[in-house]
């Protein structure tokens, strides 16, 4: 089974990415951030929760993300493998998602960071946000938030990662094609 991490602050393109690869190496795709966006148009309990605190661009409750993420995986026993793209976002996440897995006989392969400065995410933001009518990227202080929450709660999990000997580093600058490359590499090697 291939159990990758996509990682990232938020713009370096994981989604775009993480498309490509569940395509490429025929695996599941989940992405926590579009999990709550679908409950938030179907107006369910989970979605008006999640909306409270994304709209702000604060993470949503630890307990919540991952019950619901384990709920998305139990839903392919078949499949060849999984890209998780927005989760784990804190430490308390990953250690779940270590013991969930553990419990199914699986594992994560690697984790696989995209870097992209800071300032490039602004603008990419605040570019996706006038295409995709993304309330939190059309706010810069929203964006702004997130990316803090981001440092404050999400990077150090590239160490957790590294102490497994998991971490992959790419360049996130380039072209759409020439990053997917890079990731291919990475996960090859
Ligand atoms: P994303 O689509 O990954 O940028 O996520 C959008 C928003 O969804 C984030 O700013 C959080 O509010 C929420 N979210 C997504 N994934 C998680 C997660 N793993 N833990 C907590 N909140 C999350």
């Amino acid at each position: 089974m291939l159990n990758i991490v996509l990682f990232g602050p938020p713009g370096a393109g994981k989604g775009t990415q993480a498309g490509r690869i569940k395509d490429h190496y025929s695996i599941i795709h989940l992405s926590t951030g579009d999990i709550f966006r679908y409950n938030i148009k179907q107006s369910t309990k989970l979605g008006l929760l999640a909306k409270s605190y994304m709209d702000k661009g604060e993470l949503v409750p630890d307990e919540v993300t991952i019950k619901m993420l384990e709920s998305e995986v139990v839903k392919y026993p078949k499949s060849l493998g999984f890209i998780f793209d927005g989760f784990p976002r804190t430490t308390k996440q990953a250690e779940a998602l270590d013991i969930f897995l553990d419990s199914k006989n699986m594992s994560i392969s690697k984790m696989i960071a995209l870097d992209v400065p800071n300032k490039e995410l602004i603008n990419r933001l605040l570019f996706r946000g006038k295409k995709s009518g993304r309330a939190d990227d059309q706010n810069e202080e929203i964006i702004a938030n997130r990316i803090k929450v981001y440092e404050d709660q999400t990077a150090v999990l590239a160490n957790y990662y590294k102490s497994q000997n998991k971490l992959y580093s790419v360049n996130g600058i380039g072209s759409v094609d020439e990053i997917t490359q890079r990731l291919y590499n990475a996960i090859d090697n």
